[in-house]
């Protein structure tokens, strides 16, 4: 196929506008242009794309494998006409002191013909000499055409012409003037994204009348078209499997950083691509993940700011558990505000964090990172230390203590020079660009991420578990808490729940978890629901243990966190059977049951020295209403019986009872959500109370309290003047010093 390597001899020579002149100029003669960019760059794709009215794919050293380059290269450039290919910096510049980062380096890679762009302000005859240094230097590095920009008049220009023809055998395929205006306008980034600029067609129409007028476009074409056959890249086109989850990205004037084969990765990692536009989206597009790239989120903070509906639709996902990842000014977005000229404006808040631009840059350049045990996205590979770049004015402050990091920087500068990747809840947010390579495949990590979450709010944990690759052997191995969260009240958390939950790296809870109590869950811990949803089947206790088995396998260490105590009617001891089993460290935290957390806010004591030497825990669970239960052993003067899970059996266990020889006035009380703030409790004996349960219509859980310690209720009920008093204040921060007043 044809191609052209777009080069000069330094930066800000023009090259950018020539290669997007080029491309607008063959496509407006009907040619199928495919562009590509070397480099991390992402504003000259953004243009080359406008220009050519296709993606422009990132050829990149740094992050790619020469390979990786040549695939990517085959895969964009299949099926067009011509490849154009713009280099960056000068010709032979680079890194590496022998250039093999260089764009010479990556023309000869891709067997392209180099054009070589030179800025001409203020040469003459001095152009021979230059040129022949340029092919004297490296002769496999073969320039086919110089294009001089900046010619201040004709006469400039002939001279300059004469010269290169009477020293070099380099052909001149154009010469444009220096009030050819090319406006694209330089700003405090590189160069403006065409999105932002309102004229941005007419700045492409300007550059392809340029280079129509002042290239011999015929002359260009011939040479692209001798380019010899390009070295095999990876050719074959990879397996796309069939989309099962859908991930939002913003893609706006604000945002728009993004490689063109990260995103072809996602349709292959079977992550369909809904766009937003997080200036004019009053909500997010349904979806199972959330990808804010980088942009310019300060130029539109007030904008942004001002849609205040979808700041708050992205903060309420992101704390409903939406795996999101961030990066540079989606990191912005994403936390408290934007400072920045003096003004402050209300970004999303989802990260504990202030971003705060400053007029030199913060980081700039390439950069190593090395991934931290905080890394929350399952492994792939075995790449550790990666390959990445940054450009940001912007810095982080205010960066809440407790929030945790997903890399080590060891070259470049990050949040603050040591670290980047901030890890809050399910957000990974960074000031590093990450390219999806096979030795960083992010996309599909990140994929995963999304669709471990996604089948956590559905029953199948299986999805899951498969999901996390198989634990290496090496790994180290995790530890499962099996914790006791209490009835509901989350004051009657336990110390040491509290500690094992704060180093816990992933937390599986049910629907017996309190909202309360998994508020003090840190956010930066991952959060997997096995519980029931409406209408839906339980996850199969094997599954939610071969889970555990998984995430400890993996390293992780798991918090199970169960309803009241893990061993009362929590099938606790199941868990830790399998635990065994497979050789996983554990520990149990017991935590108050309901009947305790029951008995004590509804004023019932469970045993008392006139009314009860004995309490019997009893399951009122069975099929179709039979219980099967030793009722004679129930059934037993100065004794309570606290049944769990006996609402729905109620009719047939008071029938029971009192068919067992129970006084059919012998008290029992309902206690509904016991402990929470709703809490109700319902009065009466074994002959009334089903008809009384009946008519309260409960929601649950319920526990059922029979025995005539029911009787002191009346007297000890003190629940009321419990929940009116000032609770202590327990948040993911630790326990509050001050009191609230209510
Ligand atoms: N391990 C838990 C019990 C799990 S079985 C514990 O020790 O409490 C689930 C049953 O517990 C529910 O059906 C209900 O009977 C009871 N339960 C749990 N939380 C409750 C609450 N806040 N109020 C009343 N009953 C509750």
């Amino acid at each position: 196929m044809s191609r052209l390597f777009f080069s000069a001899t330094h930066k800000s020579s023009g090259k950018t506008t020539v290669t997007l002149g080029v491309a607008a100029a063959l496509r407006a003669r009907g040619l199928d242009v495919r562009t590509f960019k070397k480099g991390p760059d992402y504003i000259d794709p953004m243009w080359h794309a406008r220009a050519s009215g296709r993606a422009c794919y990132n050829l990149d050293f740094n992050v790619q494998t020469r390979r990786e380059i040549l695939a990517t290269f085959d895969r964009a450039a299949q099926g067009g006409q011509i490849a154009l290919i713009e280099g960056n910096k000068g010709l032979h510049d680079g890194v590496d002191v022998e250039g093999s980062d260089s764009s010479a380096a990556l023309a000869k890679l891709l067997r392209a013909p180099i054009v070589l762009v030179v800025d001409a302000f203020g040469m003459a005859r001095g152009v021979a000499p230059l040129l022949r240094g340029y092919a004297d230097f490296d002769p496999q590095a073969v320039i086919a055409g110089v294009i001089l920009n900046r010619i201040g008049t004709e006469r400039q220009g002939s001279k300059l012409r004469r010269a290169i023809e009477h020293y070099t055998d380099i052909p001149v395929l154009g010469a444009i003037g220096r009030d050819e205006g090319l406006g694209v306008r330089e700003r405090h980034l590189g160069l403006t994204p065409p999105d932002e600029t309102f004229e941005a067609d007419a700045i492409v129409a300007a550059a392809r009348e340029v280079v129509a007028r002042s290239v011999d476009l015929d002359r260009l074409l011939a040479i692209a078209r001798c380019a010899p056959a390009p070295t095999e890249g990876e050719g074959r086109p990879r397996l796309r499997r069939a989309a099962d989850v859908r991930i939002a990205v913003a893609k706006d004037a604000a945002f728009g950083f993004y490689y063109a084969d990260d995103l072809d990765a996602f349709a292959r990692e079977g992550a369909k691509i809904v766009y937003f536009d997080a200036l004019k989206d009053t909500d997010l597009p349904d979806c199972d993940g959330l990808f804010i790239g980088g942009g310019f989120p300060e130029t539109h903070a007030a904008a942004l700011s001002a849609n205040s509906r979808l700041r708050a639709r992205v903060r309420e996902a992101i704390a409903a558990g939406l795996p999101t990842y961030a990066e540079c000014g989606g990191m912005m977005y994403l936390s408290r505000a934007i400072e920045w000229r003096g003004e402050r404006h209300e970004m999303v808040g989802a990260i504990p964090a202030d971003a705060r631009m400053y007029e030199r840059p913060q980081g700039r350049g390439l950069v190593t990172l090395e991934e931290t045990r905080e890394f929350p996205w399952p492994t792939v590979g075995s790449a550790k230390t990666i390959p990445a770049h940054e450009f940001h004015y912007a810095g982080l402050e205010n960066i809440a203590p407790e929030a945790s990091f997903a890399y080590r920087v060891k070259r470049g500068h990050g949040v603050d020079g040591a670290r980047d990747g901030l890890v809050w809840g399910p957000v990974l947010a960074s000031f590093s660009h990450l390219r999806d390579t096979a030795a960083n495949p992010w996309v599909r990590r990140f994929v995963e991420r999304v669709r471990a979450g996604r089948a956590a709010s559905r029953p199948s944990v299986a999805s899951i578990a498969a999901s996390i690759p198989a634990a290496k052997s090496s790994a180290r191995v995790g530890e499962v808490y099996l914790v006791g969260a209490g009835p509901g009240d989350p004051e009657l958390l336990t110390l040491r729940a509290l500690r094992l939950m704060r180093k816990s790296d992933v937390v599986l809870y049910d629907r017996l978890a309190d909202a309360g109590v998994m508020d003090m869950v840190p956010q930066s811990v991952e959060r997997i629901y096995v519980g029931k949803r409406p209408n839906q089947h339980e996850v199969p206790q094997p599954e939610i243990s071969a889970l555990m088995v998984r995430l400890a396998k993996e390293g992780k260490r798991v918090l199970r966190l169960k309803g009241g105590d893990p061993f009362m009617f929590g099938r606790g001891g199941e868990e830790i059977e399998e635990l065994v089993e497979h050789g996983i460290p554990f520990q149990v935290c017991p935590g108050v049951t309901a009947a305790a957390g029951a008995s004590a806010y509804a004023g019932i004591p469970l045993t008392h020295r006139d009314h009860a030497q004995a309490c019997i825990f009893v399951t009122g669970h069975g099929k179709n209403g039979y219980v099967d239960l030793d009722w004679n052993a129930l059934v037993q003067p100065n004794q309570t019986v606290a049944v769990y899970m006996g609402l729905r059996n109620i009719e047939a266990l008071t029938q029971e009872f009192i068919a067992k020889g129970a006084p059919a006035d012998l008290p029992a009380a309902i206690v509904d959500n016991a402990t929470r703030p709703n809490q109700r409790v319902i009065v009466g004996d074994l002959a009334t109370l089903p008809e009384k349960a009946r008519a309260a219509d409960l929601r649950g859980p319920t526990i059922l309290i029979i025995g005539r310690v029911v009787t002191l209720h009346e007297k000890l009920n003190r629940a009321a003047d419990a929940q009116a008093a000032a609770p202590i204040v327990i948040t993911a921060d630790g326990l509050a010093d001050e009191v609230c007043e209510a």
